[in-house]
């Protein structure tokens, strides 16, 4: 899975972190930060999770 997160859109709500906090980060602004940008099988249910808890739409899986 392609991990993708649209830092124009972010408005820094923190959710995808606490969902899959070894797949994104925050800058110093709170703006999100994508670490891994493929997702493995291991990871999916997390990053999906994040993806679904985003305020903003700002996360994409493709
Ligand atoms: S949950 Fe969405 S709005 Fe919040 S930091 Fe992550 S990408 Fe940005």
């Amino acid at each position: 899975m392609h991990v993708t997160a649209d830092r124009d859109v972010c408005v820094g709500a923190g959710q995808c972190v606490r969902a899959a906090p070894d797949v994104f980060d925050q800058d110093e602004e709170g703006i999100v930060l994508v670490l891994r940008q493929q997702a493995g099988d291991d990871r999916r249910e997390i990053t999906e999770e994040a993806a679904a808890v985003c305020p903003s739409g700002a996360v994409r899986l493709t």
